[in-house]
């Protein structure tokens, strides 16, 4: 996937805040007032385009979020 974008889309009702993707992409992830996921960039956004730096841990994030909250290119 090098030079590539990828696109990574999140479900906060489905997230259950845990705290993990924040933990291991605190770049990419934060979170609302009630814990649940957002996008550091953008905060009113489900979707975006992911840096080429960011893109494992946010693979990462998406295979270990434990509610399947996260999504990226290959799963969309
Ligand atoms: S890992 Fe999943 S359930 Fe946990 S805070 Fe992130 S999106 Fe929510």
């Amino acid at each position: 996937m090098e030079g590539e974008k990828m696109k990574c889309e999140i479900i906060p009702e489905r997230c259950i805040a845990c705290g993990l993707c924040q933990t291991i992409a605190p770049e990419i992830f934060d979170y609302t007032d009630e814990g649940l996921v957002l996008f550091v960039g953008e905060p009113g956004a489900t979707h975006e385009f992911v840096p080429e730096a960011q893109q494992a841990v946010v693979i990462e994030s998406a295979k270990r979020c434990p509610s399947h909250a996260i999504l990226y290119q290959d799963s969309l």
